[in-house]
């Protein structure tokens, strides 16, 4: 397909911000999108794989401020000018290249199956001249663009498409376009994807129209899936009353959550956000392989750190920098070791477990599992219906350092992607968010060079909305914590605009805060702010999806 129907198609969804309206109008580009044409269900979010896929772009503004300089023949300086004037660099390429095509005669034509075949070579190179190479991929994508294509390959380049429309929204005309909207069909599509995590995969089959076809997307041993969530109650008694009696109480762990694969002698192993950690964490693909019977299996499960010495468990903070490290695991896996606790299983030797009731999944953790603790072992459980145990049980796990419990209804399914309500954690009120970084502001004077205050957002369901501005908790030496210039690196990729020392960032990196007091705000698009937010720690495990909305923002505030 040339590239031109795609943009022309961003530029409508973009010209509208109400939701129905995009969803109208992507329903009808994807009824009449060829078979063939199942990658741009990829570019149409901004990406060129499906989003478990690791290969990403990574190209920053900086990479693409080049490419536009080489395809227009405009001095790089030119180029960082008009972004500075006009704030997105997709609107600087287009500009550039309007002028371009004045002066000269253009005829290439760009196809999407070009565009991904290139951006698809990125995340290829390797080695010597790589730098060079990528400039050289995007310019030739950027010469051959006419300028409004300029515009949406720039912006998918630097990962900030600005049409509005999410997975939700694929969805959704997914099953406008092919089932009239039929509600059984839109919660048939929302399962496929939450299984298969695909969305080409799921076009390919919904496009047929067959509502049957839909329910056969089955999980894949190997492939990571979006994890059940748990909603919040305030006490046991309530959660007795929500989950029914009696019921499964277990710690609530507070530590990572590990997804771990089986499949004939292979271990993965993945995070929450669907990413690939097995290299970090050689001793729990030992314990597996050692203590866990059958043949392919994908356990649910949450990591927990403890001390050697005293074995008493540690907080998350003190062992999430395992998460990312991909170097001196050997050392890390002696100095900060961790505890697999087993709480649900997926998958079964061939068979999904997902529509088992949790009772008998809980039974087969325990019949396959050899426990061995600070190794490997099902997760702390009591099964009652007695308000005193379940009171005591909770106590016992703030004494062993954990969080609260989880309580469990024994009938339940497994509901990939969903927050359920017949699983609830109970915790002390704890004044915690998971917010995301989306501005930051360069430091002065000693701290010059380094990003060293932080906007946060949290999410009002697609959308980020500022919450307040944070600097304390982050220190300036390496060694006590994570510090200014390791937040500074890793944000400065995410750059999307620069005016005077404050910058926008993409939103990608999740952490922790603590705060004293909500206040309501006019100045943060949330209306609400922190007071004295601190940065307690990073959240690499935790996908955008799940960070603390508006409604739970509000909750606490009214509490
Ligand atoms: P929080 O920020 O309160 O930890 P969360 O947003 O990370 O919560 P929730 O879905 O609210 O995630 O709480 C469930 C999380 O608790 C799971 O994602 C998992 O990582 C962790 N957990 C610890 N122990 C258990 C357990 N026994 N059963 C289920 N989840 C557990």
């Amino acid at each position: 397909m040339r590239y031109q129907k795609l943009a022309e198609l961003y530029e409508a969804l973009s010209g509208t911000p109400k939701r129905l309206e995009k969803t109208e109008i992507l329903s009808k580009f994807l009824k009449y999108l060829h078979e063939s044409d199942r990658e741009i269900l990829y570019l149409l979010l901004g990406s060129i794989y499906p989003e478990y896929n690791e290969k990403k772009m990574g190209i920053s503004s900086q990479l693409t401020i080049k490419a536009i300089s080489k395809a227009t023949g405009t001095e790089s300086r030119q180029v960082v000018r008009e972004w500075k004037n006009l704030g997105d660099l997709g609107e600087v390429a287009e500009k550039l290249t309007e002028h371009k095509k004045q002066s000269t005669l253009h005829s290439h034509i760009l196809t999407t199956e070009k565009v991904i075949s290139n951006l698809r070579k990125l995340p290829e190179l390797e080695g010597n001249g790589t730098v060079d190479k990528k400039i050289s991929l995007i310019t030739e994508l950027l010469t051959s663009a006419s300028p409004i294509e300029a515009k949406y390959l720039a912006r998918t380049l630097i990962g900030d498409l600005r049409v509005g429309i999410h997975e939700s929204t694929v969805r959704e005309a997914m099953s406008s376009a092919f089932f009239n909207k039929d509600k059984e069909a839109s919660k048939k599509i929302q399962e496929a994807v939450d299984k298969s995590n695909d969305l080409a995969d799921v076009f390919d089959i919904a496009r047929k129209g067959k509502l049957k076809e839909l329910e056969k997307v089955s999980l894949e041993v190997g492939k990571p899936i979006k994890v059940m969530l748990a909603q919040k109650v305030e006490d046991i008694k309530k959660g007795f009353k929500a989950v029914g009696k009696p019921c499964a109480i277990e710690y609530k762990y507070d530590g990572f959550r590990l997804i771990i694969h089986k499949k004939e002698d292979e271990i993965i192993l993945f995070t929450r956000r669907l990413e690939n950690v097995t290299k970090q964490f050689p001793e729990v693909v030992e314990y597996v392989k050692k203590y866990v019977k059958g043949k392919s299996f994908i356990l649910d499960t949450e990591a927990v750190g403890f001390d050697k010495k005293t074995k008493k468990y540690k907080p998350f903070q003190a062992v999430s920098q395992r998460i990312r490290r991909k170097y001196d695991i050997e050392k890390l896996k002696e100095t900060l070791p961790i505890e697999i606790n087993v709480f649900d299983i997926i998958y079964y030797n061939g068979m999904s477990q997902l529509n088992e009731p949790f009772e008998k999944r809980t039974k087969l953790i325990k019949k396959i599992i050899e426990k061995h603790p600070y190794k490997i072992t099902p997760s702390k459980q009591i099964i009652t219906k007695d308000e005193k145990k379940a009171e005591e049980f909770y106590k016992k796990a703030l004494k062993d350092n954990q969080e609260g419990v989880m309580m469990k209804n024994l009938q339940a399914v497994y509901q990939p992607g969903s927050r359920v309500g017949h699983m609830l954690k109970v915790k002390p009120e704890d004044r915690d968010f998971d917010l995301v970084i989306t501005g930051a502001e360069y430091g002065t004077g000693k701290r010059f060079g380094w990003l060293t205050s932080f906007i946060l957002s949290c999410r009002d369901k697609n959308n980020f909305l500022e919450i307040g501005k944070m600097g304390t908790g982050i220190k300036e030496k390496e060694e006590h914590g994570v510090s200014f210039n390791e937040l500074t690196k890793e944000l400065k990729p995410l750059i999307i605009k620069e005016k005077g020392r404050s910058v926008t960032i993409k939103p990608k990196i999740v952490i922790a805060v603590t705060y004293q007091e909500i206040q309501k705000s006019p100045n943060y698009s949330s209306g609400f702010a922190l007071r004295f937010p601190r940065f307690t720690a990073l959240r690499p495990d935790k996908p955008l999806s799940e960070i603390t909305t508006l409604n739970e923002v509000k909750k606490e505030f009214e509490r």
